[in-house]
């Protein structure tokens, strides 16, 4: 650990201001005691008091007697200068102002009070007298959580009960209520428990991130291998040498992969569990996990794309598991990619990388290409030989009915399956009925009123939706066109259409659709998973969020019903996404060790598209090295710069005006050598009733982007309301 002493400010400090809206970085008078570089304080502001944190010295030349004082100091950690210096070039990346970037590094409740004692809920010593569902479903949460010390509202909350089912359960001894500390230490992960015994090619990718570790400098792995192939196992003995190194250790996962099974797997190889951090944990472990990140005393955090901004003490490695996965890019508020995040952070804190993927982003490849990168590959499926057979269905050459989505081939490939005893899975990535309702008698789509999109059929929920704001309505008797009723007629398909064709085609089978919008709360998906791997279901029917690390033993056939939806679009990542896409699902077969390699199916019109050949092919060093070679010879990213700017309002001529007048004003982005393209209305126009611009600005590999940008937008002062949002590396146009 590097171990600079933060900066001691005696009588006057920069604070940066922690509120909702930016106010930025104010300066205060110190308390006697004086105040540290990274300390958290409280500070007045206007009437109210206000978290902020100690940013630098005290600049401004006025008068000391005006200055308002720290009305506390908080008893947390101070931030290390290498987090400050992280937050400080994180946010000169991003373009956002420092307290927003702040902001995130303190989204824990209640860091402002004391780590007072509170009551916990614990499991009890008798047995219930009379159980019912209500405290059968208390109990379940208990115990899946390894009876974890929730407050009784939380455990009432997360079980879905009242609280007097919990104090029921405690007045009769089935659970106990103490007093505990709140932020206490997280049990040691014991890093001498035996892994796995491992295969030479994941011995000799373990022993090198070891050895890496153990060097205790910066460097970023691409880990590479097929799904199943075993990169977890290996990464968990990186992890293994950092805990023994006395560092900690941050696992990125996808939130949709933040399983039940993945921290049971750490706590089968550790002895106990990691510390969780993502939307589902509770306030108060999120204000533990806070606190106990910053003290050091939780060795691994295992969290969703935020958890890069909790306050480590002292990281030596951070884990971006699927670093392909889009939902390392947050786009709100402030616009980052977790992936690249990571390594900002590591390479300042001397810490290690590894980027795992069966289907690594055109970024890393081109970077492990070059050399910036080590890359270690795992050759093959841990215990089991191939990839599942591919192939194309033309679906050209098939009798398709209308109305029908399942070809022929494919329903008998599902047929065999069906009689084997085995099961399918029918992908298709789009969500609802149809994606579009048309009116035979006028042909006018419906369309969301607050946006620029179509309404899509849901007849699981009988309702219209748009994809774009949420909103909702009745699917319509009549037209809201022109009125005739009885000619509206959905087109296209969605996953429960296809779950309709199934019922139709496989009367006898069970049938589950997996998409997002069926599942209320991460706890009914992961229970249908579960109920999927424990072979209760005969066909799946799912969206992408069945790509993502879920192991179905039984699964032996993948059959993508519109293998080319995502190759349409003007998107520059259209080829490496589909590619990425298909690769995964297609993975979902034959899984398991010691079984038949499993198949995958894909429809198609277009099998001679380069995409589709190349997924067939499973020649994929082939497809990244053309794709690489078509973005070079573009100078599109990661070859050249893009970032996006996104300006909305409600009125389009404010917003058209405003982007007008930035476009005649772009001398400072030409001076820096960079190309500015558009005001082009996006390609969305429209959501929740702002109108929206889009402009690209491309920049040499080289060429001052950031800077360009900020003395670009600096001197205009965008009109009321308006929102601009720059994003460097944008990852899609939309
Ligand atoms: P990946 O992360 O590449 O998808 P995993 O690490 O999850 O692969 O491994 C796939 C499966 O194989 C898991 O069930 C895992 O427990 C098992 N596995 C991996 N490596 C070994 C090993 N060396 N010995 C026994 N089982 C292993
Ligand atoms: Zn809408």
């Amino acid at each position: 650990m590097t171990d600079s002493p933060p900066a001691f400010f005696p009588a006057r400090a920069r604070i940066a201001v922690l509120t909702c809206e930016p106010v930025g970085v104010l300066d205060y008078l110190a308390p006697e005691q004086g105040v540290r570089q990274g300390q958290l304080v409280q500070v007045p502001l206007g009437p109210r008091r206000v978290l902020g944190l100690v940013w630098g010295e005290g600049q401004g030349d006025f008068d000391l007697s005006r200055l308002r004082p720290v009305a506390k100091v908080l008893d947390a950690e101070p931030f290390r200068p290498e987090f400050l210096d992280f937050l400080t070039r994180a946010a000169d990346y991003t373009l956002t102002p420092p307290p927003l970037i702040l902001r995130m590094a303190t989204r824990a409740p209640d860091l402002d009070q004391p780590p007072a004692a509170r009551p916990v809920i614990v499991p009890g010593n008798a047995a219930p007298q009379r159980m019912t569902a209500a405290r059968q479903r208390v109990l379940d949460v208990m115990a899946q959580h390894g009876g974890a010390g929730f407050a009784p509202s939380e455990l009432a909350q997360l079980a879905g009960v009242g609280s007097s089912v919990v104090k029921g359960l405690v007045a009769q001894g089935a659970l106990t209520q103490i007093e505990a500390p709140r932020d206490a230490p997280y049990p040691r992960l014991d890093p001498a428990r035996p892994g796995k015994p491992l295969a030479p090619d994941q011995q000799a990718a373990a022993d090198r991130l070891r050895a890496a570790i153990r060097a205790g400098g910066y460097g970023t792995t691409l880990l590479r291998g097929v799904t199943g192939s075993g990169k977890t196992e290996v990464y968990l003995e990186a992890v293994a040498e950092t805990l023994r190194a006395g560092r900690q250790a941050l696992v990125l996962l996808p939130e949709i992969a933040l399983s039940a099974e993945f921290l049971d797997r750490v706590e089968a190889r550790f002895g106990a569990r990691p510390g969780e951090w993502h939307s589902g944990i509770t306030r108060s472990e999120r204000r533990r996990l806070w606190h106990m990140a910053g003290r050091a005393q939780v060795g691994l955090v295992v969290g969703a794309r935020s958890a890069l901004f909790l306050p480590f003490r002292d990281l030596g490695l951070i884990v971006v598991d699927e670093e392909h996965d889009s939902s390392y890019k947050q786009e709100d508020v402030v616009f980052y990619n977790a992936r690249d995040m990571a390594v900002l952070r590591a390479s300042i804190c001397k810490a290690q990388v590894v980027l795992a993927s069966a289907t690594p982003s055109l970024e890393s490849w081109v970077n492990a290409a070059s050399g910036k990168y080590a890359r270690l590959d795992l050759h093959a499926r841990f215990g089991s030989a191939d990839l599942p057979d591919m192939a194309a269905i033309d679906l050209r050459a098939e009798d398709m009915k209308p109305g029908r989505w399942i070809s022929p081939t494919l329903e008998g490939a599902v047929r065999s399956r069906l009689a084997r005893g085995e099961q399918s899975l029918l992908f298709l990535n789009r969500r609802g009925f149809a994606p579009v309702t048309i009116c035979r008698a006028c042909g006018e789509q419906i369309g969301c009123h607050q946006c620029d999109a179509r309404m899509v059929e849901h007849r699981f929920q009988n309702r219209l939706v748009c994809h774009q704001c949420g909103d909702t309505r009745p699917i319509p008797q009549a037209c809201p066109s022109c009125g005739v009723a009885g000619k509206l007629a959905p087109v296209g398909p969605g996953v429960e259409r296809i779950a309709e064709e199934v019922a139709t085609l496989f009367p006898g089978a069970r049938a589950t659709v997996l998409s997002s919008d069926l599942f209320h709360s991460a706890r009914a998906l992961k229970d249908t998973i579960a109920q999927i791997s424990g072979g209760d279901t005969d066909i799946i029917i799912g969206t992408q969020i069945v790509a993502k690390g879920h192991n179905f033993p039984r699964l032996t056939l993948v059959g993508a019903i519109d293998a080319d939806l995502g190759l349409q679009g003007a998107d520059l990542r259209a080829a490496e996404r589909s590619f990425q896409l298909m690769r995964q699902v297609a993975g979902r077969a034959g899984r398991q060790a010691g079984t038949e390699p499993g198949s995958a199916l894909l429809q198609t019109h277009q099998p001679d598209h380069p995409v589709i050949r190349a997924i067939l092919s499973g020649q994929d060093e082939a497809f990244w090295d053309a794709e690489a070679a078509a973005r070079q010879a573009a100078g599109m990213p990661p070859f050249g710069r893009l970032a996006g700017i996104i300006l909305s309002h409600p009125d389009l001529g404010v917003v058209a005006d405003f982007a007008r007048h930035l476009a005649a004003n772009a001398a400072p982005l030409v001076q820096a050598g960079a190309e500015l393209w558009g005001p082009a209305p996006a390609p969305i126009a429209r959501i929740r009733g702002r109108h929206r611009m889009r402009m690209l600005v491309h920049a040499p590999r080289q060429a001052p982007l950031q800077t360009a940008l900020a003395d670009w937008l600096a001197p205009h002062k965008p009109p009321a309301n308006l929102r601009l949002a720059v994003d460097i590396d944008p990852q899609s146009f939309l």
